[in-house]
C-alpha cells in the first residue's frame, strides 16, 4: 500500500475525513481513538506523541512506518473493520458509459442517494442522452439490476448546486447512486436495497470511507429546499441495511 492508501485506511477507521492527507484533524482523531496521552498543540508534537504510543522512532514525521504501526494499534482495538469479501454480487450490473461526465477526475469520498422520477428504462436513456446533461454513477432497477454509467473516478452530473460538510459542489467528491421512480410515493423493494449495498459497501472498503456511514448522504440533504430525493423512509432503509451488513462483516 502507498502512504496515501495507508492514511486513508486509518482515516476510515478513526472517523476523520478520508482524503489521504495527514493533518491536524486526522492526528486528533487518531489520538482520540487510540487514547494517546497528548496535550500537544502543534501537528509535529501530536505526531511525536502518537509515535511514542505506537512504539516507533519519534521524529514527528507521519510516514509509512508510523502509519503501519498505527494501523496495527487500531486493529488491536475492537474497531469495525470491513472485509471486502463480505459482499458478493447477486444482481446484474452492466456498464454503459454516459456522455454526461467531466473530463477531470475525482477521488470519491462517499455517496449521494437519488431517485430519478420515471421508469428505469426512461432513466437509462435520459442519462445516455447528451442533451440531458444528467448522469449518475449508477442507476438501480426495482429488481436490483444496475447500470453503471461512469467509473468511480469520473465526475458525474447528479447533484447540481449542493453542499456537504461545508464543501460546495458535491459532484467533485461524491458518487451519485439513483433509484428509479419517486421514493416519496413508493417504498424501495428489498432487491433495490440489497443492490445498493452491493454497490456501496465494496467502495466503502476500497476507499476507506468512514464506517459510521457519515459520508453516505441524500440529494435532499445536500441541496436542501431544492430537492426531495430520496425520501427519508428510503434513506432509513438503506442506512439500516448498510449498518447491519457492516456489523455482520466485522464479527
Ligand atoms: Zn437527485
Amino acid at each position: 500500500m502507498t502512504l496515501d492508501e495507508l492514511i486513508r485506511e486509518i482515516q476510515g477507521v478513526v472517523g476523520a475525513n478520508v482524503d489521504g492527507q495527514y493533518g491536524p484533524q486526522t492526528a486528533g482523531c487518531i489520538i482520540k481513538k487510540l487514547g494517546v496521552k497528548s496535550s500537544a498543540t502543534t501537528l509535529k508534537y501530536k505526531t511525536r506523541n502518537i509515535q511514542k504510543h505506537v512504539g516507533v522512532w519519534v521524529d514527528g514525521d507521519f510516514g509509512p512506518k508510523t502509519s503501519g504501526a498505527v494501523i496495527a494499534a487500531l486493529k488491536g482495538l475492537d474497531v469495525t473493520t470491513v472485509k471486502p469479501d463480505a459482499v458478493t454480487t447477486h444482481y446484474n450490473e452492466s456498464y454503459q458509459p454516459t456522455p454526461n461526465m467531466s473530463v477531470r477526475k475525482i477521488k470519491p469520498l462517499g455517496v449521494v442517494l437519488h431517485h430519478s422520477d420515471g421508469s428505469f428504462n426512461g432513466g437509462v436513456s435520459w442519462i445516455l442522452n447528451p442533451d440531458s446533461n444528467v448522469s449518475y454513477h449508477c442507476l438501480i432497477d426495482t429488481n436490483g439490476d444496475r447500470v453503471v454509467f461512469a467509473k468511480d473516478d469520473r465526475r458525474a452530473w447528479h447533484a447540481g448546486k449542493s453542499k456537504f460538510k461545508g464543501k460546495i459542489g458535491v459532484n467533485d467528491f461524491l458518487l451519485g447512486v439513483s433509484f428509479s421512480g419517486n421514493t416519496n410515493h413508493r417504498e424501495l423493494t428489498d432487491a433495490e436495497v440489497e443492490s445498493a449495498c452491493e454497490f456501496i459497501l465494496p467502495r466503502l472498503v476500497k476507499y476507506g470511507w468512514p464506517t459510521d456511514l457519515s459520508t453516505i448522504t441524500t440529494h435532499r440533504a445536500v441541496s436542501p429546499g431544492r430537492k426531495n430525493d430520496v425520501d427519508s423512509r428510503a434513506e432509513e432503509k438503506i442506512m439500516t441495511a448498510l449498518r447491519s451488513k457492516l456489523q455482520k462483516s466485522s464479527r
